[in-house]
C-alpha cells in the first residue's frame, strides 16, 4: 500500500514548457520575462497594481519588515503561533519580536489581547511607541494567517492605526484566500505570500510581497537587487541579493495560472474532513476566520484534549495505515533563539498546537484518497476512544 503524501506540488500544467522555454532562450537568472509575468499574477490575484517577487518568503517578510521601517533593536509585534521563518524576518531586520497570543476563535492575532497589551506595555515618547520592560521602540505589527485562514484585519488595522504601527500580513499559506469578499492585496501595508513546495502553489521556491502602495514595492524592489543603480556597479544603500529566477517564475507562472482551480480543489478536501471528521468524538474541526474565506492550506483536525492519544502517536497510527499526518507549528516562545523574547501569552496557543493533526490535503488528492484519510482517521479515532474506555 503506498503511503498518502501530506502535502505535495502538482506540476501537470505548463511547468515543463515554461522550464524549457527558460532553457532554451538562455533567461534561467534573475532577469526574464517569467518574473515579470509572475509579478503580474501575483498582484493581479491579490487585488493590486504591483507585486515584487523574492527568492523564498521569508525572505519577503524581511523585506517588508524594511519597507515598514522595521530596524535595529525594535520590537516587532508577532503571534505565538505562526512558522519559525515570520520570527527569522524580524531577527534579519536586526528586531527582536514581541511575541502575543492568539484567539482561540481562529488561531490568529487576538485583537482583544493586542490592543490591552499596547494600552498597558508601552508608552508614547514623540513618535516613538516604547516598550516599557525592554525600553525598546514598537516598530510594527505582523499578523499572520494561520492554516491559510485570513486574521481579523478590521480590528487589526484599527489598532495599528490608533497605536501609529505599520501592519504587514505574513500570508505565507494564504495564496487565494479572501477577506470580506475581497483579495489580500489591500488589507495591510505589506501582504507576503511563500511559494515554498508545501503551500498551494509553489515556484520551487520564492516569494512575493503585494500591497496598496505601488512607490513602497518598487523601492522593495530596489532593495532586493543588491539596491544597484543603472549598469555602472552603483549602489545607493546596503541591498540584498532576494531576488526570484526566471526558473522559479516559469514554475510559478504555471502555477498561478491554475490558484483558482486549486484553492476550490483544497477547500473541498477541507470541507469534506470537517463534514466527516468533526462530529466523531474526540476530534475537532481547524478553525475559520469569522469575517474571511480562508485558501484551503492545510487539512486536519484537533484532538481532543481527553484523548488519550498525543499528535505523535495519532500520526503514527495513521501512517501504519499508510495516511501521512504530522503535527503543527510549535509556538515561536518555545523556540530556543526566542526563549528570551518578550512574551504576552494568554495560554491559548500552548493549548491547542500539541492537539494539531494534519492531514493529506494535495490538490491532486483522489476521492478515493480522501475516503481513505478519513476512514483511517475514525478507525484510529475509534481505538483511541475505545481504549479510554476500557481504562475508565
Ligand atoms: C511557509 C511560511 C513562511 C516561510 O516561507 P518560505 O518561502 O519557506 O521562506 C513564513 N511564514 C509562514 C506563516 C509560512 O507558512
Amino acid at each position: 500500500m503506498t503511503k498518502i503524501p501530506l502535502c505535495i506540488p502538482r506540476l501537470d500544467g505548463n511547468e515543463a514548457r515554461y522550464l524549457q522555454e527558460c532553457v532554451s532562450t538562455g533567461f534561467v537568472s534573475s532577469v526574464g520575462p517569467f518574473v515579470e509575468r509572475f509579478e503580474k499574477l501575483v498582484a493581479e490575484s491579490a487585488g493590486v497594481a504591483r507585486a515584487v517577487a523574492t527568492a523564498s518568503g521569508t525572505s519577503a517578510l524581511h523585506l517588508a519588515l524594511i519597507g515598514a521601517g522595521v530596524g535595529r533593536d525594535d520590537l516587532v509585534i508577532v503571534p505565538a503561533f505562526t512558522f519559525i521563518g515570520t520570527a527569522n524576518a524580524v531577527a534579519h531586520a536586526g528586531a527582536q519580536p514581541w511575541i502575543v497570543d492568539v484567539a482561540e476563535r481562529d488561531w490568529n492575532l487576538d485583537p482583544v489581547l493586542l490592543r490591552t497589551v499596547l494600552r498597558e506595555e508601552t508608552r508614547r515618547e514623540g513618535a516613538r511607541l516604547v516598550h516599557l520592560a525592554t525600553g525598546r521602540r514598537v516598530a510594527a505589527i505582523v499578523a499572520v494567517y494561520a492554516m491559510g485562514e485570513p486574521a481579523e484585519m478590521d480590528a487589526l488595522g484599527e489598532i495599528a492605526r490608533a497605536f501609529g504601527l505599520p501592519l504587514v500580513a505574513d500570508a505565507a499559506g494564504a495564496a487565494g484566500a479572501e477577506y470580506r469578499g475581497q483579495p489580500l492585496g489591500p488589507w495591510a501595508d505589506f501582504t507576503v505570500f511563500s511559494f515554498n513546495g508545501n503551500k498551494t502553489v509553489t515556484a520551487g521556491g520564492g516569494g512575493a510581497i503585494v500591497g496598496p502602495d505601488p512607490a513602497r514595492l518598487a523601492a522593495l524592489k530596489h532593495v532586493s537587487t543588491q539596491a544597484r543603480v543603472g549598469t555602472e556597479y552603483h549602489h545607493d544603500r546596503v541591498g540584498y541579493n532576494y531576488r526570484m529566477t526566471n526558473l522559479q517564475a516559469a514554475v510559478g507562472c504555471a502555477q498561478m495560472e491554475r490558484l483558482a482551480e486549486f484553492v476550490a480543489l483544497k477547500r473541498a478536501i477541507r470541507d469534506r474532513y470537517d463534514r466527516a471528521l468533526a462530529r466523531t468524538p474526540g476530534l475537532k474541526a481547524f478553525p475559520r476566520a469569522a469575517k474571511g474565506r480562508g485558501s484551503g492550506w492545510y487539512s486536519g483536525v484537533s484532538l481532543d484534549e481527553h484523548l488519550p492519544m498525543g499528535t505523535k502517536a495519532f500520526c503514527e497510527e495513521l501512517g501504519r495505515l499508510g495516511v501521512e499526518a504530522r503535527g503543527f507549528w510549535k509556538p515561536i516562545d518555545q523556540q530556543p533563539p526566542y526563549a528570551s523574547a518578550p512574551a504576552s501569552l494568554t495560554g491559548v496557543t500552548d493549548r491547542f498546537w500539541r492537539r494539531i493533526v494534519t492531514l493529506p490535503c494535495s490538490s491532486s488528492l483522489t476521492s478515493e484518497d480522501q475516503a481513505r484519510v478519513i476512514e483511517a482517521v475514525r478507525q484510529v479515532a475509534g481505538a483511541c476512544a475505545a481504549s479510554s474506555s476500557a481504562a475508565s
